[in-house]
């Protein structure tokens, strides 16, 4: 998919999925990390998914701190 070309460019698309980044190195760590890869580990509160455990470790710390400190 292309982005509009109305006017400037504002974001970074992906070249294989089409998710759209304001950084090109929130881009680039995209496609080197997570692209195409599956999300091996969801949140079981509201299915934020993320490759990396220490990632859903993060999530569950800063979004879910009652939670997680049980
Ligand atoms: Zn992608
Ligand atoms: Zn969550």
């Amino acid at each position: 998919m292309l982005p509009s070309y109305c006017g400037q460019i504002v974001a970074f698309p992906c070249p294989r999925c089409g998710r759209e980044y304001k950084h090109k190195t929130s881009l680039q760590r995209h496609l080197r990390y997570y692209c195409g890869k599956e999300s091996k580990y969801a949140c079981k509160y509201c299915g934020h998914k993320t490759n990396h455990e220490i990632a859903l470790l993060a999530h569950y710390l800063s979004a879910h701190e009652d939670f997680a400190t049980k």
